[in-house]
């Protein structure tokens, strides 16, 4: 029976310091990739996927967070990759919106885990902020790089040039906001086998529940959302979506 992905969410005791445990319980009907952005982060999400059957990891850390880190750090994150719910390396990638004057070491940072994915044969979770057209230069150089391009901000011609580089687009809760026709007519332009579903949570919860905390159980909305747009039946997207999840990350 296919599930409901969130392929991208924070499901953190730091943003859920009573009710983690009840959040996930609370998506059991969804598939949750909790996404590590730290090193405190990347050892919580170890713990939290052996507890939890609806969950798995991806080890990495986050561009605005590598100035508190050298290189060599990453290497005990990576040491995880071969566990069997570690499935994808991230969350990785640039961030121009933020952080300017580090972009030379948040490359650097980039590489690295586009390295370590190839080597492991995982996906690249990829953090994209103000820096569409750096990343897709930097990722177009790896042919064998399977990579999502999370909460994608970038245009629509950007995305089909992603499209082109077998890279999913992760399609999340601003999809639902009324004035984002940019990610909406996306939506409405790719192919629904290049689009991927996630909620970014604690953040950017969608329609109805805009401005409050996010849970994975509300990627819901943005199935329904996606549905509207394509003029589909949500059940099939939510289908053809669990697709795209298990030939992504190679599960059976
Ligand atoms: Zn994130």
């Amino acid at each position: 029976m296919n599930k409901f992905i969130d392929s991208h969410a924070h499901i953190l005791r730091e943003y859920y310091p009573r009710d983690k445990n009840e959040v996930i319980k609370n998506s059991e009907n969804t598939i949750i990739i909790i996404n590590g952005v730290d090193l405190e982060s990347n050892k919580e999400i170890l713990k939290t996927i052996i507890k939890n059957d609806n969950t798995y990891g991806a080890l990495g850390i986050h561009p605005t967070e590598v100035n508190d880190y050298e290189l060599s750090d990453l290497e005990s994150v990576f040491e995880s990759l071969d566990n069997d719910k570690i499935i994808a390396v991230g969350e990785t990638g640039l961030d121009l919106y933020w952080n300017k004057d580090n972009f030379e070491k948040q490359k650097e940072f980039f590489v690295k885990h586009i390295e370590k994915a190839i080597e492991h044969n995982l996906p690249v979770i990829i953090h994209s902020r103000n820096a569409e057209e750096e990343v897709y230069e930097i990722i177009k150089g790896y042919k064998d790089l399977k990579s999502i391009l999370h909460c994608y901000g970038g245009n629509l011609e950007t995305a089909q040039k992603f499209v082109k580089l077998g890279s999913l687009i992760g399609i999340g809760g601003v999809v639902t906001f009324k004035n984002s026709y940019q990610l909406q007519e996306i939506v409405k332009k790719i192919n629904i086998n290049n689009l991927i579903t996630e909620t970014d949570s604690p953040y950017l919860s969608p329609e109805p529940y805009r401005g409050k905390r996010n849970e994975p159980k509300n990627v819901e909305y943005i199935v329904e959302k996606i549905a509207e747009i394509k003029g589909e039946k949500p059940n099939k997207i939510k289908e053809l979506i669990y697709n795209n999840f298990v030939r992504e990350f190679d599960l059976k």
